[in-house]
C-alpha cells in the first residue's frame, strides 16, 4: 500500500541550497520512499528570530510505504546524517524536514501532528508547496493550498532562488 506525503524542507546553515538538494537525493535513496515531485527552491526571511541567515525552503511530494510515525523517524534520521543539533525552535538549522501532509490525514500524538500545525501561517511553506500541490485541500481548513497562500501577507519575504 503506498501513501502520498508532502514534505517541507528548510536550511539556513552552510550551503543552504545544496543542503536542500542533498536532502532530496537522500530522500530518494530509500527503498521505502520515492520523490514524485519537487518544487523550486526559495529564499525566505527568518521568522521569529531575525538575527540569523535567510533560509532556503522547498517542498517535495513522496510516495511511500512507511506509516506516518515511520516516515517521521526516517526524516529525523536524515536530519541526523547532516549532523543537525537542535538549538531551540526558531534557531538556525542545517536541515529541517517536516511532514506537511500525509494522505490528508488528521492525526495527533506526542511526537507527530498532521497536518503540520504551522503550515497555514507560513508563506515559506505554502509558496513552494503551491507549485506541486496547489489544488490539494487542507484537511482542516477545507481550502486549497493556493487559496491559503493568497490569504497570507507578503511579509516576511519569500523569493524564488535564482537558478544561476
Ligand atoms: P520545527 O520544525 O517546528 O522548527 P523541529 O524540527 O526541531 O522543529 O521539530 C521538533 C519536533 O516536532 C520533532 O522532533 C517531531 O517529533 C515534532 N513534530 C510534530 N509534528 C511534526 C510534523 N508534522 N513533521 C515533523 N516534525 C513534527
Ligand atoms: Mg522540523
Amino acid at each position: 500500500m503506498t501513501h502520498k506525503a508532502l514534505i517541507g524542507i528548510g536550511s539556513n546553515l552552510g550551503l543552504a541550497a545544496e543542503n536542500c538538494e542533498k536532502a532530496i537525493s537522500f530522500l530518494n535513496n530509500s527503498e521505502s520512499l520515492q520523490v514524485t515531485a519537487h518544487s523550486s527552491l526559495y529564499q525566505s526571511e527568518p521568522v521569529g528570530k531575525k538575527d540569523q541567515p535567510w533560509f532556503v525552503n522547498g517542498a517535495v511530494e513522496v510516495s511511500t510505504s512507511l506509516n506516518p510515525e515511520q516516515l517521521l523517524q526516517h526524516l529525523l534520521n536524515i536530519e541526523n546524517q547532516f549532523g543537525r543539533k537542535r538549538k531551540g525552535k526558531w534557531g538556525p538549522r542545517i536541515i529541517d524536514l517536516d511532514i506537511l501532509d500525509y494522505d490528508g490525514k488528521i492525526f495527533n500524538s506526542e511526537t507527530l501532528t498532521l497536518p503540520h500545525p504551522e503550515m497555514t501561517q507560513r508563506r515559506f511553506v505554502l509558496e513552494p508547496l503551491s507549485e506541486i500541490a496547489g489544488s490539494t485541500i487542507h484537511p482542516l481548513e477545507k481550502k486549497t493550498i493556493l487559496d491559503l497562500l493568497k490569504e497570507l501577507p507578503q511579509k516576511p519575504l519569500v523569493k524564488k532562488l535564482d537558478a544561476s
